[in-house]
């Protein structure tokens, strides 16, 4: 979808000096875009007791996770380096959920020493564990309505979580250990915009959790009913009614718990960041091959959603409006076949030198980079509420790209 008529007013006049100031490609985040996100989740929550954990891998730049962390988000991290980058930018005990999988013990320990709420992915890890967190939770394999979309998998074959008939027995397991408080954690969702499945599968998690703890004999403290929520990519796709889907979660746990109850935990990202992102490149060369192509100067090294997953991402030039339309194969520059951002698009006529945005890029873009081929990842800008852009992250250089070559060992390897 379009970037929101607030976000382009207050980007594209400035975009002329920006381009001439930095080479394209980069990524820029609207931080107020990404704030008021932020703040109008927890408003939808109301008086209920609820927190959101930013899920660091949709957008790993403490810049972001800095700002998040001032507007109150807490974050969710799976993996030892993201843990290390919730705490670099002040997160303390409590602040991180950690939701990991075929997770290693040394990022276990990390995690329990950073005082991160823990979800057990697995109930034999519980038992290489030396010693517990405070409060223990599972990860509830999906399973039923809501499992098994495309991005997710099959359910049959899910790696992620305990099987729901294995719960109790591993709660057991914790209370026999010494646990005293319990979370618990589902998400079967990604990506997904119908407002009302969303909040079923939510539901479905809390429904679940009442009857495990009550099997189990134990009190829960908080359930966390995952993220997954989507963006609308597509021009047509409509957005998640996020005050609706906290309304049914409350309901839920009002239903299944009474009043009180355990607190409601998020971990969302895409819904954060995704729509408050974009890249701006340029195109580089206009070509025919039977079919009409415009080549950008970025790659898939910048962006892999739409060759990993052929996800859709609205692109537009801003300075090529009035042009006759045509359909063009929108594409990087990796030697691979599939490196193409848009294929058969109807765009106005692209030129050699026109600036192009790929939009929606807030979130698994930037992060999901990669640098295969010698395409380096590019630089990361945030437009500040003020209404500065400041550079958050440079653009790779080939030192940077070579950094972990052991050149010494070029004495022992070369011919
Ligand atoms: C990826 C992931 C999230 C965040 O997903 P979004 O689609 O970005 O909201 C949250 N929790 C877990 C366990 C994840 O794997």
């Amino acid at each position: 979808m379009p970037m929101s008529a607030e976000f382009a007013e207050r980007l594209l006049p400035l975009l002329p000096d920006l381009v001439a100031s930095y080479d394209t490609p980069f990524h820029i985040y609207d931080a107020r875009g990404i704030v008021a996100t932020h703040e109008a989740m927890v408003r939808a929550f109301g008086n209920a007791a609820y927190r959101q954990y930013f899920a660091v891998k949709a957008l790993p730049n403490p810049n972001v996770l800095a700002l998040l962390r001032a507007a109150g988000s807490g974050f969710d991290c799976s993996s030892a380096v993201e843990v290390r980058l919730a705490r670099a930018v002040g997160a303390q005990a409590g602040d991180i959920v950690f939701t990991s999988n075929n997770t290693a013990l040394s990022e276990y320990r990390l995690a329990r020493a950073a005082g991160a709420l823990i979800t057990f992915d697995d109930r034999s890890f519980l038992k290489k564990v030396d010693e517990l967190p405070e409060t223990v939770a599972f990860r509830i394999s999906p399973s039923g309505l809501t499992a098994g979309c495309a991005l997710m998998g099959s359910a049959a074959h899910s790696k992620f979580g305990v099987p729901v008939h294995e719960l109790a027995g591993a709660y057991a397991d914790a209370v026999a250990r010494g646990a005293r408080r319990f979370g618990i954690h589902g998400m079967t969702l990604a990506n997904e915009l119908d407002t009302g499945r969303a909040a079923r599968a939510a539901a479905d998690v809390i429904r679940t959790g009442a009857r495990i703890a009550d099997e189990a004999g134990i009190e829960l403290a908080y359930v966390n009913v995952g993220g997954g929520l989507g963006i609308p990519y597509r021009e047509d796709d409509k957005p998640i009614d996020f005050t609706a889907y906290a309304e049914e979660i409350i309901a839920a746990k009002e239903e299944y718990f009474g009043a009180g109850g355990p607190r409601i935990l998020t971990e969302i990202g895409r819904y954060v960041t995704g729509p408050h992102g974009v890249l701006v490149s340029r195109v580089i060369n206009r070509c025919r091959k039977g079919h009409e192509i415009a080549g950008l100067d970025a790659s898939m090294s910048s962006l892999m959603r739409p060759a990993l997953y052929g996800a859709y991402h609205h692109i537009s030039l801003p300075y090529a409006k009035g042009r006759p339309l045509g359909r063009f194969d929108v594409v990087g520059a990796l030697c691979e076949n599939l490196d193409k951002f848009a294929i058969d698009r109807e765009l106005p006529e692209p030129r050699d030198g026109d600036l192009a945005i790929v939009h929606d890029t807030g979130a698994h873009g930037h992060a999901m980079g990669f640098t295969y081929n010698g395409r380096l990842r590019p630089a990361e800008l945030m437009l500040t509420d003020g209404g500065d852009v400041v550079e958050i992250r440079r653009a790779e250089t080939y030192d940077d790209y070579t950094a972990t070559v052991r050149w010494e060992a070029l004495a022992r390897t070369g011919a």
